[in-house]
Parts: structure tokens; sequence; C-alpha cells
């Protein structure tokens, strides 16, 4: 008997399976308008920011606004202070110990500068508000955005889109204010006089207002915010956290008021969905601690208010820790917030130093490119470019003078006046008898000092050149 080869049938089926699509389509969250007192809090908190932010940006100082970044100028005064370029290590100091304050408060208090100040969140707070009050509630947008095109329907979106794009407008010009003082920039924009680069960045920051706060909300925070990213490594199990208790809300279910659900089995979470409605993610915070969880308490004041209604106590969501949760004692201090804390407070402390003790006088040499020329006397002359900032808050007088090689003769300005703020450029010239250089190359350093304040002084580097001595 013949044995049969078994065959299998290998023709490519008709339609290829569809893949697995990876990519997930946005759900639109409609977030349900509470109240509470976290809630309060923000808003306070809120309105302080939106006083500093719009407010500041109109304070003159001295006949000048207060806080400006002249960028054509390459200053930035701040009150009674202007900092030059040079300074900008002191900037690059101050970016170094906010980031050290938010490391720090990350581990003390987790993401509550998600939830309360950062300004993608309150301005989503303020888009979520002109929703409200254009389009309803979140029952009444789901049904508005469900229903066909209408008159009421286009008048309530034209009114909404209408809000945010003021609102847009609104921090785009503030915000283009700190940079170009804005008691100019207002009269300009009203009569058309404005440049085509203001012009630039104010539509590019209304338009990046609108469309971050009023479309893109949760997902700045879930994708594109690199705190967001890097902010769960900073969290320990003592970390401030809105947490479920799911030790006290499990069995979750529905249950009549005045039920015996403890006789049925059911913990306190009446599974109402309110902490879900009202997240500005999307997020069931029953699930666990989520990335996408901004800690701005929305849920806890749903849930505090749910509790109220059922006469259970308050705390079934709650700010907490996981030492909390799983019932062993939170560590308030703890080595590592201990060491941000000390970090912190040593930077702050330098930093204010270095700013009262920055010198009020900057001096840069500058030699010309001819090395060395002989004058008609014989004698070898060097060309040096001098510039003096005056970078106090009033008009200085500066003597000059140089050192390192003796018998140096000195041309051209010693004493200069330097109005506030002032950069003054002054040709020297060097000269010496050729017989009395020691080197071909002599290092000397020129010094400044204020006439009115002696105090106040700098000095720069250079070489004096002359020809090869054998
Ligand atoms: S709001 Fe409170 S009771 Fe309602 S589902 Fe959320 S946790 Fe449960
Ligand atoms: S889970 Fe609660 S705290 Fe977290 S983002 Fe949602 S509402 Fe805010």
């Amino acid at each position: 008997m013949t044995e049969q080869i078994p065959v299998r049938d290998v023709t490519p089926p008709a339609k290829v399976a569809a893949s697995n699509d990876l990519y997930a389509a946005r759900e639109k969250i409609y977030t349900r308008a509470f109240s509470g007192l976290f809630r309060n809090l923000r808003r306070v908190g809120g309105a302080a920011l939106f006083i500093l932010f719009f407010g500041t940006v109109w304070l003159n100082w001295d006949g000048r606004q207060a806080v400006w970044w002249d960028l054509p100028e390459r200053k930035f005064h701040i009150f009674g202070a202007t900092f030059w370029p040079q300074d900008f290590m002191l900037l690059s100091w101050l970016l170094i110990i906010c980031a050290f304050g938010l490391f720090f408060i990350t581990v003390f208090a987790g993401r509550v500068w998600c939830g309360y100040t950062c300004p993608q969140s309150v301005f989503t707070w303020v888009f979520m508000w002109a929703e409200k009050i254009t389009e309803g509630d979140r029952n009444q947008r789901m049904k508005l955005d469900k229903a066909p095109m209408s008159a009421n329907k286009l008048l309530r979106k034209f009114a909404k889109h209408a809000i945010w794009i003021a609102v847009g407008i609104l921090v785009a010009i503030t915000f283009v204010g700190y940079f170009t003082p804005i008691r100019q920039l207002v009269p300009d924009l009203v009569t058309l006089q404005v440049n085509g680069w203001t012009a630039f960045w104010i539509g590019f920051f209304t338009l990046a207002t609108y469309g971050s706060a009023g479309f893109l909300r949760e997902q700045v925070c879930i994708y594109m915010c690199p705190y967001a990213r890097f902010q769960s490594v900073m969290f320990d199990k003592d970390t401030l956290i809105v947490s479920y208790d799911p030790r006290r809300g499990e069995k979750r279910g529905p249950r009549k008021k005045e039920a015996d659900y403890k006789a049925m089995g059911l913990g306190d979470c009446i599974d109402c969905t309110m902490c879900v409605q009202v997240c500005p993610t999307g997020i069931d915070i029953r699930d666990g601690l989520q990335i996408e969880c901004i800690g701005c308490a929305a849920c806890i004041d749903a849930c505090d208010a749910i509790m109220d209604k059922m006469n259970y106590p308050r705390g079934l969501i709650s700010y907490t820790t996981e030492h909390n949760l799983s019932g062993q004692q939170t560590h308030l201090l703890r080595p590592r917030l201990i060491g941000y804390a000390v970090a912190l407070s040593v930077m702050i402390g330098l930093f204010a130093y270095a700013v009262y003790d920055r010198p009020l006088v900057k001096l840069d040499v500058l030699k010309d490119r001819v090395l060395y020329r002989e004058n008609e006397q014989g004698r070898i002359e060097n060309v040096y470019t001098l510039k003096v900032m005056n970078k106090a808050q009033h008009a200085q007088s500066f003597v000059i003078t140089t050192s390192g090689l003796d018998g140096l003769a000195y041309e051209g300005r010693s004493e200069v006046r330097a109005q506030a703020g002032e950069l003054v450029t002054i040709p020297v010239e060097l000269s010496m008898a050729p017989e009395k250089l020691p080197s071909s190359t002599n290092e000397i350093v020129f010094h400044i000092k204020s006439m009115d304040d002696e105090s106040i002084s700098d000095e720069a580097d250079s070489r004096f050149i002359g020809p090869s001595i054998r």
C-alpha cells in the first residue's frame, strides 16, 4: 500500500487579514462641572497667577516697563535691575533652581504643579468654563455634538470659539508685551502700526493657546509634556498622590441611600462614575495611579459630594500616599526630600549672593588685529577698543588704568562717563619704548573704577605685543 504524502494548501488568502491598528483615535472628553474645596483652591491660585501674568506687564519702574526683555538691546529689565548677556549665567542658575524647586515639590506633593499652576491646565479650565457657558454642561454638550447642524448649534459653537480666540489674543498680546513694551504695543495694534514680527508672534501665541487649551488639552499633558514622562521616577511611597481607597470602596455597586450595603457585601463606592465624568484627562482613578493623572483633585471634590449625599464619610478618593494606603506610616521627612531641600536652599543662597554681588560695571577689551606698530617717536604701539558697560541704574564716571608692564604710556580717554545702562566704546593706544619691553608678548590688565563709588570696579586681561627679542 502506497503511503500518502500530506498536502497543505499554501494558496495566499484572497484578502490579507486586517492588521491590528496600534493607533487609537482620541475620544473627546466631556467633563462635568463640579464644585468643592479643591476647585475653590484652584480658582484662588489661578486668579493669583492671572493677576501676576496679566498685571505685571503693565507696571512701570523708573520710567520704563518694570519687567521687560529688550531683545534688540539684549537687556533684561526686572524692576530696579538690568541684566546683560554677560549675566545670563545667572539666568541659567535661575532655571536650575526652578528645576530643583519642581523636583522638590514633585517628590513631596506629586503633580500639584500640573493640577493647579501649569499654564496648560489653568487655560484649559478657562476654556472649559467658556464651553460650559456657551454649550451647557456635559450632557447638553454631548447632545449638541450629536445633533445635526442648526442655527442654535451654529450660534453656540461660534460663541465658544469667539471666546476661545479672544482669550488666546489676550494671552498672546500680554506675552509679547513682555518683549515689546505693552503701553506702546496696544496703541500700535489698534492703529495697525505694529511691525511684521510682532504681528507674527501675536498670531502664533494666539493659535498656540487656542489649539492647546481648546483642542489638544489632556494630550499635551499625556503625550507632549516632558515633565509628565520623568516625574513618575521621582515619586516614592511617601509622595502625596490622588488615590482611591479600594479597601473602603470595594466591592463597588449601586444601592439605595438607606440600604444596609455592608450586609449586601458592598463597599462605599456606589459606582456613580462621577469621579470619571469630572476628570479632565478622562481616566478612572479607581484603576489605580496612572500617568495621565495630573493631580487636580476634581475627582476628590466629586466623590466627596457623593459621600455627603449618601451620608458616608468623605475621603474615599483623597490625597494620600502609597504607604498610607497599605496601612503603613507616611514619612514626610526622608533623605531624598531633605537632599533636594538642602540643595535648593544652597542654590538660592548662592544665587541671591551672586545677584547682590554682581559688578555694576563691566569692562571688555578687544585688541586690534594689527599686532603692533612703530610710531614716529620709535615707540611700539598697540591699539585696543574698550567697551564700558554701566549696569547701574544711575549715571557713573569711571577712571581707566593699566598694570602689568612698567613704562606703558596710555593715550586716549582715561575718564569716561556712562548713563544708566549705557554701553560706551572708546579707542585706546598703549605705547612703550622697544628697549624696555621684557618680551614680545606681555600680559597686561586694564582696570576700571567708579569715581562715585570705589567698590564698583572691574578688570580685563589683555596683551601688549612687540617685535621678537633676540
Ligand atoms: S465618585 Fe466616588 S462613589 Fe462615585 S464612582 Fe467615583 S469613587 Fe465611586
Ligand atoms: S484622576 Fe482625579 S486628580 Fe487625576 S486628573 Fe482625573 S480628576 Fe484630576
